[in-house]
């Protein structure tokens, strides 16, 4: 892990776009909520394929403008390198200066798979159209992505992104850390080592927890399954639970240098403030839900 302690921590928030002016108002809440304690970034996800591209854009150029730096998630999956060069110059004629690039997954049945194949290709064509403008994040995958070949060509995929100009990452969600310290100390091994932050999950319901996990490869440990399973349909102790689990993860994973937290919020702030207030990062702002 000491290639990981070099690098400052930051802290950032997921949302994704809004369909509705009711989630356009609750999001506009949770934004409040969860900018008080002063993150480094907001990030939004972008459909593959195109399906959000307008709602990511607004939601993105949105928040931006209320003082908070965010950053736009770009997939080149069914796009053409014509599209994404645009979306890149109104990003930057925008004042948008960090992107999260990656390849994205085309529901079934839908189109062809684009110009780029790989996020190292979107990645070296952002460094191709855009210069520096932009520091770019990519996916990683302590537990290995599940189309994968191997756990080797996985790790030598990373390096590829990194090699075509990525600055930092963010990983897939687990909830097993020596997975994450293991992935560290792989990539150290082959001389990455650019910051490799952690994606954290807060578990608020455990049937979409296991969909997804199941979905994007992510582990459910048998221990937390069980404990789940048993709280049935009492989602306080679940909340409770989760919110537990999750702050001790955390607490490990910076006490071993992992540099920042990334938050996947759903779109809700409550859990992941909680687990922040739990962690005593910004002990100044502490919010009370
Ligand atoms: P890649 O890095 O291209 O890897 C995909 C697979 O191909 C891996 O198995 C890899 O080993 C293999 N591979 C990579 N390069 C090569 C190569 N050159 N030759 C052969 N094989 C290769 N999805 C969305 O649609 N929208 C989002 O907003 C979004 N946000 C995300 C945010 C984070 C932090 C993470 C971790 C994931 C996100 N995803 C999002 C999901 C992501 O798009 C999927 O996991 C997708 O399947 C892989 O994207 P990638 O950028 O990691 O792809």
């Amino acid at each position: 892990m000491d290639s990981q302690k070099q690098f400052k921590r930051r802290f950032s928030f997921e949302f994704f776009p809004p369909k509705t002016d009711q989630g356009k108002e609750k999001l506009q809440t949770v934004r409040d909520q969860l900018a008080t304690v002063d993150p480094d970034f907001f990030s939004v996800t972008f459909g593959a394929g195109g399906s959000t591209r307008d709602r990511t854009i607004d939601t993105v150029l949105d928040l931006h403008r209320q003082g908070i730096s965010t950053a736009p998630h770009l997939s080149c999956v069914g796009a053409t390198r014509d599209s994404i060069a645009e979306l890149l110059d109104l990003y930057k004629e925008n004042g948008i200066q960090r992107i999260v690039a990656l390849r994205g997954d085309l529901p079934s049945g839908m189109g062809a798979s684009g110009e780029l194949r790989y996020a190292n290709e979107l990645v070296s064509f952002i460094r191709e159209h855009s210069g520096d403008t932009f520091n770019i994040e990519v996916a990683a995958y302590p537990e290995f992505h599940p189309q994968a070949r191997n756990a080797e060509d996985d790790l030598k995929n990373f390096a590829r992104k990194v090699e075509a100009g990525a600055n930092s990452a963010i990983t897939q969600y687990f909830f097993n850390p020596d997975s994450y310290f293991y992935f560290i100390d792989r990539l150290e091994k082959m001389g990455v080592t650019i910051p490799v932050v952690p994606g954290i999950m807060p578990i608020v319901n455990f049937s979409s927890l296991v969909r997804f996990s199941d979905m994007c490869g992510a582990e459910i440990p048998r221990w937390i399954r069980k404990q789940l399973e048993a709280y049935g349909d009492d989602s306080e102790s679940i909340r409770k639970f989760g919110e537990d689990m999750i702050t001790e993860m955390c607490q490990k994973l910076l006490d071993a240098g992992a540099p920042g937290l990334h938050f996947y919020t759903l779109n809700q702030s409550t859990t992941s403030v909680n687990i922040w207030n739990n962690l005593g990062l910004g002990l100044r702002n502490k919010i009370a839900f």
